[in-house]
């Protein structure tokens, strides 16, 4: 049974050639894509653009078709175990400023080594990497 569930992307800045990858630094500790709870009647797609666009300000976002990974995970909610889902999308944008919201501590454009390093959990790192691997196959 899943209790919660959230979409994001892995958002990429390419001015030029080496792709530039969005971070978040989540006031728990963590550093991830952005990415929060899908809202009653919104798709998955709606809910992760509102979501970039209330974490960092950015609105021009063009989802790359054909991407489209899950993660899922538990944690500690005092008492309570939340089994979490978050389906996460491949996205490009022109804009560099970000305007962070209160639910974030800290952000970064890493180029994608830098970004592994970064990026605390292990299923994250696996999905930037398939987001690159995407990426390259279908810009060759
Ligand atoms: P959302 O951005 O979806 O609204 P949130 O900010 O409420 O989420 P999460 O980012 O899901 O919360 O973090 C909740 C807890 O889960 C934290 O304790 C965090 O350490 C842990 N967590 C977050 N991402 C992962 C992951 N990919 N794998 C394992 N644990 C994770």
């Amino acid at each position: 049974m899943v209790d919660e569930r959230s979409a994001g992307a892995v958002l990429f800045y390419a001015a030029s050639q080496e792709p530039e990858y969005l971070l978040l630094h989540y006031t728990a500790g963590h550093w991830d894509f952005p990415k929060g709870n899908i809202e009653q009647g919104e798709s998955e797609i709606e809910a992760a653009s509102r979501e970039i666009r209330e974490e960092t300000g950015i609105s021009d976002v063009e989802f790359v078709d054909g991407f489209r990974h899950k993660i899922s995970y538990k944690y500690r909610k005092g008492r309570k175990l939340v089994n979490k889902e978050v389906v996460l999308y491949l996205a490009k944008t022109k804009t560099k400023e970000v305007k962070l919201s209160h639910e974030h501590i800290g952000y970064a454009w890493k180029k994608y080594d830098d970004a592994m390093n970064q990026l605390t959990f292990k299923n994250a790192k696996n999905l930037l990497a398939a987001a690159r691997d995407f990426l390259q196959k279908s810009s060759a």
